[in-house]
């Protein structure tokens, strides 16, 4: 064959970092004698948000071993390492790159968890020629279409609402057409916090230690991208699906039955308490969210956990996660602009390194660059409730959250930041901004015993950042929050503020900008 040669397949299978599953779309109607998969690991996807050495060790080591598994089965597989062609930045040119050397009839793929990358691969389709087959993408309970016509007609949108509509429509913990447990909703079992003595009957967590591929994999990324965020030392992720389904044995048989009581409960030196770790096993789909909900189902039906955990449970997976792909898709992408609070402060330096006397920061933002990893309620009312509390611009927090967490893929980081945490979509996703005090952290934790400040204090030098700054929210914001029912008491604890109370959190207010804005240590 000459150089020049076009080499002829007659379909191209385009694979993303996060669409590795022969169950996809993309692979319906494969003909291993005329196909081939398309795969291409690229540096602009670890640099346009600063990628933290997990969340990319995580990523190219669960394609890699995809990678494999395809071989394996007889698959013909493009796959480009990083670093195997000079001069590759995106994925846009990898896929130039392939499109140059091949005559094919078309290239399919399933639809990308990110508008950016759509558009993207359109444009280049489009200028080989070639019209992208884009399929629908089946691992979701709810297709964008189904949204749509759940949206339509509301002036409101609200997860309970449609929560309760995918739990009917898939028949899952029903009861005829009664909800099981005989609601729809435990939230109120699921508050709990640990109490003095702190959590019990903690297990260790099953830890995937890195075979060679994993281990060549993080090697490649401290060598590539050995001065972003965060550290591999650690990295133990399961990243085939064999490990995927032995993670979500382990939930289920051991972590379940407390998952829900204590769901909001955070505890310093323990990360992961009765959490699943399954959304990044689920983000790149080497489990489908369908074998997840029907294994906690069962699970509640052999009577092996109670009901509370299995519907905080599955409220996540069937409600919030697919809730936030449907949002994501009906407002992209003027979304991604959204800052109704008008927001402009720069992200505190101590995000990236931890470097804080905040306990409750120091904490979470550790153990995200140490693992990758941080429960819900770590990441919104302790990472988002700081950002939003001081102001930072919202593009920003959400360049930080699709940096720093293993399970970060747009669709789902971006709603869960801009709208759930930062409020900067002015309600779409939550009612009201969750904004809270310090001592909604000392309620939940034990973060404030060990810290230098003090939760029940607005002013003064040992006040907590989190309390002064609630109050300056409260305060800067009580104008453009008035319309909104469900902040009226909050807003009213202000106005009981007398004149000295606001100087003096003004004052206090003011310093702890001084310094978190020129770096000095808080
Ligand atoms: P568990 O607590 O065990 O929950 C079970 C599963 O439910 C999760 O695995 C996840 O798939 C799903 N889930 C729970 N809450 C949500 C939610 N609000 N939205 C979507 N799915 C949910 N989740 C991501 O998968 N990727 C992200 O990039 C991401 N960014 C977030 C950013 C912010 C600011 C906030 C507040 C939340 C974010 N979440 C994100 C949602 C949630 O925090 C994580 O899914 C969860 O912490 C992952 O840990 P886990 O698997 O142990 O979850
Ligand atoms: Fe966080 Fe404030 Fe508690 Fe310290 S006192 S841990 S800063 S909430």
């Amino acid at each position: 064959m000459s150089r020049n040669r076009k080499q002829s397949i007659r379909r191209l299978v385009v694979v993303l970092g996060d669409q590795l599953s022969t169950r996809l779309a993309s692979f319906q109607g494969f003909d291993k004698k005329r196909d081939r998969v398309c795969m291409a690991e690229v540096s602009e996807e670890s640099e346009y948000a600063w990628s933290s050495k997990q969340r990319t060790a995580f990523f190219f080591a669960a394609m890699r071993h995809f990678r494999e598994e395809l071989l394996a089965d007889g698959y013909d597989v493009s796959y480009q390492e990083i670093g195997d062609r000079k001069g590759t930045g995106g994925l846009k040119e990898a896929l130039d790159h392939s499109l140059k050397q091949l005559d094919l009839e078309e290239v399919v793929m399933v639809e990308p968890g990110e508008y950016r990358l759509a558009k993207d691969f359109e444009e280049v389709c489009a200028s080989h020629g070639v019209s992208p087959s884009v399929r629908e993408d089946n691992s979701f309970f709810c297709s964008r279409e189904r949204f749509e016509s759940h949206a339509e007609g509301r002036k409101q949108l609200r997860m309970e609402y449609f929560y309760r509509e995918m739990r009917r429509e898939h028949g899952v913990l029903m009861d005829g057409d009664r909800p099981a447990g005989g609601k729809w909703n435990f939230d109120a079992s699921n508050r709990e916090s640990f109490g003095k003595e702190g959590p019990e009957r903690l297990r260790a967590r099953l830890r995937f230690e890195p075979d060679e591929l994993t281990r060549k994999a993080i090697a490649d990324v401290e060598s590539r991208f050995g001065d972003h965020p965060g550290s591999l030392d650690l990295f133990s992720w399961p990243v085939t699906r064999s490990q995927a389904l032995e993670a979500l044995t382990e939930f289920i048989e051991h972590e379940l039955p407390l998952f829900g009581r204590f769901q909001d409960a955070m505890w310093s030196g323990e990360p992961f308490l009765h959490h699943s770790l399954l959304s990044g096993a689920m983000n790149v789909r080497l489990l489908d969210p369908g074998e997840v909900v029907a294994a906690a189902e069962k699970a509640y039906r052999d009577g092996s956990a109670p009901i509370e955990a299995v519907e905080g449970f599955v409220r996540q997976v069937l409600g919030w996660r697919e809730y936030v792909r449907g949002i994501y898709w009906k407002f992209m992408p003027g979304y991604l602009e959204r800052n109704a609070l008008r927001a402009e402060e720069d992200l505190p330096a101590f995000y990236w390194t931890a470097e804080t006397e905040m306990r409750c920061l120091s904490e979470t933002i550790g153990q995200t660059l140490k693992y990758g990893y941080a429960h819900h309620i770590q990441r919104l009312m302790i990472t988002g409730l700081f950002a939003l509390l001081y102001g930072v611009r919202p593009q920003d927090v959400h360049k930080w959250y699709l940096a720093v967490y293993i399970d970060a893929v747009e669709w789902v980081e971006l709603p869960n930041t801009l709208g759930m945490s930062q409020f900067a979509d002015r309600g779409v996703m939550a009612s009201k901004p969750y904004v809270a005090s310090g001592k909604y952290i000392q309620r939940m934790s034990n973060y404030c015993s060990s810290c230098r400040y003090r939760p029940d204090k607005r002013s003064g030098d040992d006040a907590c950042p989190f309390t002064v700054l609630y109050w300056d929210f409260l305060t800067r914001h009580q104008k453009t929050l008035s319309d909104n029912a469900r902040m009226g008491m909050q807003l009213r604890n202000v106005k009981r503020l007398s004149d000295g109370e606001k100087d003096e959190i003004a004052k206090t207010t003011k310093e702890l900008r001084r310094r978190i804005s020129n770096g000095i240590g808080v």
